[in-house]
């Protein structure tokens, strides 16, 4: 079986990387997963809701793998997965939703119903948020992949473009390393326009997500 490496919680300030199983898609309740994807993660981030648990203010218990702001290369596929093809390059928020509850069809996806069993909401690595593995990780299992996750490629653009919602154009095949271009391009202009003006900066980062997801993300 793959290897695979996360960022392990091991007591309040105390963290560690360390060996963790390969992803399997199979839920934390136990329940097998269809429309998960398994990610090889290329960007991840430390975000500041990590630090409760870090510095001990919370429940968190120790083994937990952490981190939920992934992006990566999809590598495997479960059968229900339609939209999305293996060297998809993806971004993942950082709550696990269902996309077809009450809550989720009002796009109310952090209080998903069906993604923890204790109380509305899931998200990867993050105490009480239904056992989700982190993406702190070389690799981490993302479920309900197609109600979530943003693809980032040239195609998605076009479909935009084109304003096909559904249909995707031929030209979305077999074009991961054009995918991963534009991914470092957007991050090399990112640079060069924070170093110039972190407000523009920002304004370049909005348009992008409206770009790419036609609706400005609410995190
Ligand atoms: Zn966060
Ligand atoms: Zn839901």
């Amino acid at each position: 079986m793959a290897s695979n490496r996360g960022i392990v919680y091991i007591g309040p300030g105390k963290v560690e990387v360390q060996g963790i199983n390969y992803p399997k898609f199979v839920s934390p309740n136990g329940k097998e997963i269809d429309h998960g994807v398994i990610v090889r993660i290329l960007s991840t981030n430390i975000c500041g809701s990590d630090q409760h648990m870090v510095r001990g203010r919370t429940t968190a218990p120790p083994g937990l793998v952490l981190g939920h702001e992934i992006t990566g290369e999809v590598i495997e596929k479960g059968h229900d997965v339609e939209f999305l093809e293996i060297g998809d390059l993806v971004s993942v928020p950082f709550n696990v939703a269902c996309g077809r509850c009450r809550n989720c069809r009002e796009q109310k996806t952090g209080i998903c119903l069906n993604v923890n069993p204790a109380r509305p909401g899931g998200a990867y690595g993050y105490v009480d948020m239904g056992g989700w593995v982190g993406g702190q990780a070389e690799f981490v299992m993302v479920p309900y992949v197609e109600s979530l996750a943003v693809l980032i490629s040239a195609p998605c653009i076009w479909m935009i473009i084109t304003r096909s919602p559904v249909e995707r154009p031929p030209i979305a095949y077999g074009l991961t390393e054009l995918v991963k271009v534009v991914a470092l391009l957007r991050s090399l202009i990112l640079d060069i326009v924070t170093a110039v003006s972190p407000a523009l900066a920002g304004l370049v980062k909005a348009l992008y997500r409206f770009i790419i997801t036609e609706e400005p993300l609410l995190l």
